[in-house]
């Protein structure tokens, strides 16, 4: 009997990290970036040209896993390939995504930032947003809220 498998071929461990085996150049890339802390290189399909992924050379999961002053050291890198990717292609503006477990849409497991460029016109539509009802806004503040120490 078949039961709940992993389906994708994008592996969760170090070993057989996707990402892992470009930054160890065993896999090509077209790279645009790299520090000692970091690497960015071109999504194989981007949304636009120009499509980029910032990740650290360490393997962490996700945002849950990567510590934070590895996550702090991203940060300037990722100022900086938003400015040049804005400007190299003449961009009208630059979403950054991250996607946290399968269910947000995470295929590749080491974490990762997409820094994409945005065209007027480009089709692409922003989430729907609903509106909370009633004292939903209040309870989930406070639940949150509960979480955060
Ligand atoms: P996620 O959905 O995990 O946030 O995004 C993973 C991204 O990695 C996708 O946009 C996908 O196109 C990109 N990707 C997956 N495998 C490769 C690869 O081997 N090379 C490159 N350059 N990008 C990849
Ligand atoms: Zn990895």
């Amino acid at each position: 009997m078949l039961g709940k498998k992993w389906v994708n071929c994008y592996s969760r461990n170090m070993e057989n990290c996707i990402f892992c085996k470009i930054i160890a150049g065993e896999i090509p890339c077209t790279k645009v970036y790299e520090d000692d802390v970091s690497f960015a290189f071109l999504d194989i399909n981007p949304i636009n040209l120009g499509h980029t992924l910032l990740i650290p050379k360490d393997h962490h999961e996700n945002l849950h896993e990567i510590p934070e002053n590895l996550l702090s050291r991203l940060m300037p890198p990722l100022k900086k390939l938003a400015n040049a990717i804005k400007e190299s292609v003449r961009a009208d503006g630059i979403n950054i995504g991250q996607n946290n477990g399968s269910a947000a849409g995470q295929v590749v497991y080491h974490y990762h930032v997409h820094i994409i460029p945005r065209f007027s016109g480009d089709g692409l539509k922003h989430w729907p947003g609903k509106p909370y009802l009633l004292d939903e806004a209040a309870e989930i503040a406070e639940k949150i809220k509960s979480h955060l120490s």
